[in-house]
């Protein structure tokens, strides 16, 4: 609101103010006149708007606004009037408490002024009005130092010298064991702090004191704390302009055995269960509750105590509720017999609480489905989908990696993914903690309980593949030195050895000694309707990536729609497959390739077969081989390493052989018992040689196949092409496997998509092979088996090229991992280690395009792609399958540009159902 929409006028009371214009009221204020507006008996005041605080700051000679104290004047008389007390009065004085707020929230930026209005003679009266000098004198004392504090600028420390000096002389720990008599005598020598630190005595005139006090709200707008804080969260004038002053009525709950004061929720915040939850204190101040002096009661226990009250405190619960129609978490304070609502704000909950108390205010009708889904955050839902360490644990953190992979584990310590495979096999719960992870460490994702690595970030393979497995991961914790051959791993001057305990939490980075007890998830009922409801609202649809037939099930029982994306290479990597593989990419001859292949063929064959029962009626996207082929080779120099072992040992079997025969010299050998065993004889050492052969054939192929960018390199299609029986066995795989299910009366919808295209004649090329392999099978079977072919989208040209891609393809997905990468010439694993971080802190790039899509870079890229490829064919179906796919945000901006589905990680499918439904219903909110 302007301020010419005010007239002029800068000061609003709670029955005149408009409960829903925070910018001019700030949140605080606007909320105080919305509840006295729907009839809650809330202590009468007034707000102090932020344009009076914008004048106020505009000013040069740091007065007020002229008018503004009159204004003030007449506002204050009007809450005397309500009040039946007098501001300054000696006999029945009004106090008041004044606090900053403005629209949005900003902790900590001003304290609040409570008891407004004492000085030494209206201390009298308040020490009539309540009978109790003892609080009396307490609550002078606590005004003095912040009003002192708030408005004077003396430091804390100055009063706090004081108060310890009452306290050592009258023999006390603490301030609750301070008799009346010594908090008269801490609240005079405060007055003689303030005068000495200011140079005049405590404003007595209690306008004065009010001056002063707006003041210095108006002037903690412009404080280092709150400027830093507008700074860091991004609160630029638009959302908050200046701070407003809510002056309001003081009450009391501690003004006799009709008084009490209290804190409640609207339900439980915890569980979110439909149950009144709360605390209160007769007789007693909130000073009480948080100084811990005495217990505070169940609210339930008022329905003995004060019946009639707790009558009005329940319908004033179920008034908060309808109101707002959300969870209220407020504070009451009753004072003789009267109820007071001072505050009452939305109940903060977890992610349990909020999808319960949704699932049931809809039924209540207080909430519409729509308004269910949209108060749920995406995000928070990840909380219910992983282990959680138990909040009880009170462990330190031992180290900081990256949160990788949500969820927490504990375990065992094992530093290499056969160690742990074995452990695993063998029932331990184990850790696999390496410096970074490669495909073949696989099997030991497969058996352990988290990983943990020292380098890599959050798209590094250990986090993608451990995500993608549901498994914690933290990543890149490099305060961690991870020495494989010692089995150490080394954080400051501790040592972990293999065998030692850790626990890890992917949702923090946090790493821990020990085993911390976690908490399971449930996805409970709730959960199942109100992500049901989200399907109905959604238009794109959530597919998930998945590798193997366990992780397809457990997609499907996240409500995962399809499988977006089957790694085949992933499939690979099973510690039985991978010689095979080997020989595959080693082959000298296409018949040598041939040979493995068709080892390969029963093996994809029988995944494909669990993958499509497991989805039958839904979508399984298949990609075909895209290997950088370095991931499945050793490197020349680990081979050299063999190598010269090798050599060392045959050398060692020489020796002892010549040992045996020196001994066999001087008849000595009946010392020795038998002949030399394997590898010390003869045999030994020609099986070494034989070995050392292999190895050095296997060095030179290695060499040849080394890339300098293997990720730029002889990968994807361009592999596929270059060894056509590769792609031809998978696609003989999934079409044999597609035609054997339908004959069972299965309906599986296999899609074949290819990697890494750059050009429709690579499409054409792949197609060929399809032909030909196709006319085999219906002639083996004798009918075509339904299939949809397509292509990856990850190659910068293939989004130029997009009208040219969709004449050869039925669809189209998004790899925006790959396409991240080349847009911005940035590799991911360094990106994310090295520069990234600066990249953040410096505001440079706000956000990691690996997690969530840079929308003005490579999204203009994605628009671009499909409105080409529409403009060939309409009805091209297109979704995205990089990790972003997974990513809140980037799911809305996936439905804006028209995709029709998004694929991720199994365990984020519940989360992208729901943004996906927030996408579908932001959109229909702004028509
Ligand atoms: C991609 O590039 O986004 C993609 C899904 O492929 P990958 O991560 O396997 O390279
Ligand atoms: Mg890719």
């Amino acid at each position: 609101m302007k301020s010419s929409a005010t007239d002029g006028k800068y000061v609003f009371s709670f029955r005149e103010g408009d409960g829903k214009n925070r910018i001019l009221l700030g949140g605080k204020g606007a909320n105080l006149c919305e509840m006295t507006r729907i009839g809650l008996n809330v202590p009468p005041g007034f707000v102090i708007s932020t344009v009076a605080c914008r004048s106020y700051l505009a000013r040069k000679d740091g007065s007020l606004p002229p008018g503004l104290m009159d204004e003030v004047k007449t506002h204050i008389r009007e809450v005397e009037s309500r009040t039946a007390r007098e501001f300054g009065s000696a006999k029945n004085p009004l106090l008041v408490s004044v606090r900053s707020g403005s629209a949005v929230s900003m902790p900590g930026m001003m304290d609040t002024i409570l008891n407004l209005g004492l000085n030494t003679e209206t201390l009298q009266g308040l020490i009539r009005q309540t009978g109790n000098p003892r609080f009396a004198y307490d609550s002078y004392r606590r005004f003095i130092q912040l009003f002192g504090k708030v408005a004077l600028g003396v430091e804390d420390s100055k009063f706090d010298a004081q108060l310890e000096a009452v306290k050592t002389r009258a023999g006390v720990r603490s301030d609750v064991d301070l008799r009346q008599e010594d908090l008269k005598e801490v609240a005079e020598r405060f007055l003689t702090v303030i005068e000495k630190e200011t140079g005049n005595p405590l404003p007595m005139n209690v306008y004065d004191q009010l001056e002063a006090a707006t003041k210095a709200v108006f002037n903690s707008w412009m404080g280092r704390r709150a400027v830093d804080y507008r700074r860091e969260f991004g609160i630029t004038p638009d959302i908050a302009d200046g701070t407003a002053v809510n002056v309001q009525a003081m009450v009391f709950g501690n003004m006799g055995n009709d008084s009490a004061t209290g804190v409640a929720f609207t339900r439980d915040p915890g569980t979110g269960e439909n149950v009144f939850f709360g605390e209160y204190l007769t007789n007693a101040q909130g000073e009480d509750v948080v100084a811990g002096i005495r217990t505070p009661k169940p609210i339930a226990d008022m329905a003995a105590e004060m019946p009639d009250l707790h009558r009005q405190l329940e319908e004033l619960r179920s008034r908060l509720e309808s109101h707002y129609r959300e969870v209220q978490d407020f504070e009451f304070t009753i004072e003789k017999g009267i109820l007071y609502c001072l505050q009452t704000r939305n109940g903060k909950m977890n992610a349990a609480a909020m999808v319960r108390t949704s699932v049931e205010m809809t039924a209540q009708g207080i909430l519409s489905r729509e308004e269910a889904l949209l108060r749920i955050k995406p995000s928070m839902l990840e909380q219910l989908l992983h282990p959680r360490l138990d909040a009880s644990h009170k462990a330190p953190v031992l180290a900081q990696g990256l949160p990788a992979s949500p969820g927490a584990a504990g375990g065992l310590i094992v530093f290499d993914a056969d160690r742990a495979a074995n452990l695993g096999k063998a029932g331990e719960k184990v850790i696999l903690v390496r410096e970074e992870t490669k495909p073949e460490d696989i099997h030991g994702f497969f058996a352990s309980r988290g990983i943990l690595t020292s380098r890599g970030g959050k798209t590094s393979h250990a986090a993608v593949v451990a995500r993608s497995m549901g498994k914690p991961c933290v990543s890149g914790a490099e305060g961690i030195t991870v020495d494989v051959h010692l089995r150490t791993a080394v954080i400051g001057d501790k040592i972990l050895r293999e065998g030692d305990y850790i626990t890890i939490d992917g949702g923090t980075g946090h790493v821990y000694e020990g085993v911390i007890p976690t908490v399971d998830p449930v996805f409970s009922a709730e959960l199942k309707t109100l992500l049901q409801w989200a399907d109905e609202a959604a238009r794109l649809k959530v597919y998930a990536n998945a590798d193997t037939p366990d992780t397809a099930l457990k997609a499907l029982e996240y409500g995962a729609m399809g499988i977006g994306l089957c790694r085949t290479e992933r499939m690979f990597n099973a510690l039985e497959r991978l010689p095979i593989v080997l020989d595959m990419i080693l082959a000298e001859t296409v018949t040598a390739r041939q040979n493995a292949l068709n080892k390969l063929l029963p093996i994809q064959k029988g995944d494909f077969k669990e993958i499509f029962t497991t989805m039958a009626g839904k979508p399984v996207t298949v990609r075909l081989l895209d290997p950088p082929i370095h991931e499945f080779l050793p490197t020349p120099d680990e081979l050299r390493e063999e190598l010269r072992q090798l050599e060392h040992l045959k050398t060692t079997a020489q020796g002892v052989g010549r040992l045996y025969a020196s001994f066999r010299l001087l008849h000595a050998d009946a010392l020795l018992g038998e002949q030399p065993h394997l590898p010390f004889d003869d045999r030994g050492v020609e099986l070494i040689d034989q070995a050392i052969i292999k190895k050095e054939l296997m060095l030179k192929k290695v060499r040849e196949l080394q890339e300098v960018n293997p990720m730029l390199g002889h990968r994807g299609v361009r592999l596929g092409l270059t060894y056509p029986e590769i792609y031809k066995m998978q696609i003989r795989a999934i079409l044999e496997t597609a035609a054997e299910c339908r004959k069972e009366g299965l309906d599986v919808r296999p899609e074949i998509m290819v990697p890494q295209v750059c050009t429709a004649q690579e499409l054409k090329q792949v197609k060929k092979y399809l032909e030909e392999v196709l006319e085999g099978v219906e002639a083996a079977y004798g009918f075509r088996p339904d299939f949809k072919f397509g292509t990856m989208i990850e190659v910068v040209r293939a989004c130029m090229r997009a009208g040219e891609l969709a004449r050869e393809a039925q669809f189209f997905s998004f790899g925006t991992n790959d396409l991240t990468q080349a847009v911005f010439s940035f590799s991911r694993e360094d990106a994310e280690n090295k520069f990234l971080p600066l990249y953040a802190e410096k505001n440079i790039l706000q956000e990691n395009p690996f997690e969530g899509i840079d929308r003005r870079g490579v999204g203009r890229l994605m628009r671009i792609a499909v409105e080409w490829g529409r403009e060939t064919k309409p009805d091209l179906e297109i979704g995205i399958c990089g990790e972003q796919g997974g990513h809140p945000e980037s799911i809305i901006f996936c439905h804006k540009l028209g995709l029709d589905y998004v694929s991720c990680s199994g365990p984020r499918v519940p989360v992208a159902r729901l943004a996906a439904a927030h996408a579908a219903l932001e959109e229909k909110k702004g028509d």
